[in-house]
């Protein structure tokens, strides 16, 4: 068998996620380099209909897994209550050594990160997590990603039989065309003798991020914001445009001076604003994610070398605190100019 570049899918409830189609991206180009076939791996609790919708979309073969987890021997506990991390955390080493596995790639999110060490440890993969790039070099196949807050790129090869890669949500744009043939699916079941885990529930994240997709302008708070009062800088800057949002990065949504629903990036939303104004944001990969997309950026910082200045168009290198009410002074008063011309 040739070596297999395996995808992990993700789904929610039934629905498979718009990463699964990215990761199918990077995978092809995986495949350019390697002649590998790609088969995606998902988890099979009725999902029937959800694994033929994506080989139909894929032309992939897909491989359904079935579960059975039992706390001993004697007691089953129904399938629909395992979490998809779980099932692929307990995968055996055998299933992928005998899918002859040369990569097997996930989503850099928080399911991938879950995911991705523990199992590559269990099958003696090397694991690369992050990847923002793929390509051919003399040497072999290279991944970069970035690191020290991204403000250094590296580039990886791997040198193992198999790989472990999460790659970075919103790199690899996803195939919006329908491939010519459907992909074969084929389902095993596999018990799992799991009793490490208690699953208390889900919290559905019902976030209202309807006011985020809809502003023009959306004015982003870092942690660069020192004080919880400097907040009122970033409100006012955007109070100065109609149609505009306040939004943040993590740091300040932990900190809960926003709200979750406010929070941009890899496990928040995803904007893609006319105008986005970054203050006091470093430009961390998970923060970029949700942004990149954004027609116009501006970015104030104090770091000339932020990671967050490779990507906007307008760079201030200033403290935020000085910038801002100065901005504001300057526009207020030629406004005022302009009504009394
Ligand atoms: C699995 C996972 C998921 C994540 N998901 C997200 C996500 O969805 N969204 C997200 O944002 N992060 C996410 N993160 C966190 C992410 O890795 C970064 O830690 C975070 O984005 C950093 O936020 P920041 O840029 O505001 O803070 P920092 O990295 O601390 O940067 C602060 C910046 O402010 C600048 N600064 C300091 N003082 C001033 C001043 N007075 N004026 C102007 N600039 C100043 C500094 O130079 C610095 O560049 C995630 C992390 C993980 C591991």
């Amino acid at each position: 068998m040739n070596p297999q570049i395996i995808i992990i899918a993700e789904q929610n409830g039934g629905e498979i996620t718009p990463v699964t189609y990215e990761l199918i991206t990077g995978a092809r180009i995986l495949q350019k380099y390697t002649d590998g076939n790609i088969k995606i791996i998902m988890t099979g609790y009725k999902l029937s209909d959800t694994a033929r919708q994506l080989s139909k979309k894929s032309g992939l073969d897909i491989l359904v897994i079935n579960t059975e987890r039992r706390a001993n021997p004697e007691q089953i506990i129904p399938d629909e209550i395992i979490p998809d991390e779980i099932i692929f955390k307990n995968l055996p080493a055998a299933l992928l050594n005998d899918l002859n596995s040369a990569y097997v790639c996930m989503a850099h999110n928080t399911n991938g990160l879950d995911v991705a060490p523990g199992l590559a440890t269990k099958i003696n993969a090397d694991c690369i997590t992050g990847v923002e790039k793929i390509i051919r070099t003399n040497d072999g196949v290279c991944f970069t990603r970035s690191v020290f807050n991204d403000k250094i790129t590296t580039q990886i090869i791997s040198s193992a039989k198999t790989t472990v890669l999460t790659i970075q949500p919103g790199i690899f744009k996803p195939d919006t065309v329908f491939a010519k043939t459907t992909g074969k699916i084929s389902t095993i079941s596999l018990p799992l003798f799991t009793n490490n885990y208690q699953l208390m529930g889900f919290k559905d994240n019902k976030a209202d991020t309807a006011a985020l997709n809809s502003a023009d302008i959306i004015v982003s708070a870092g942690n660069g914001i020192r004080e919880k009062e400097d907040l009122d800088f970033i409100y006012q800057l955007a109070q100065l445009f109609p149609k505009s949002a306040v939004t943040g990065s993590r740091p300040i949504c932990d900190k809960k001076w926003l709200k979750y629903s406010q929070q941009v990036g890899v496990t928040g939303a995803t904007v893609k604003p006319k105008l986005y104004i970054a203050c006091g944001i470093s430009g961390s990969s998970q923060h970029i994610n949700g942004m990149r997309d954004s027609k116009f950026i501006i970015s104030i910082n104090t770091d000339p070398h932020a990671a967050i200045f490779n990507i906007s168009d307008v760079c201030i290198i200033e403290a935020l605190t000085t910038f801002i009410p100065e901005f504001i002074n300057t526009y207020q008063e030629s406004a005022l100019k302009k009504i009394s011309d």
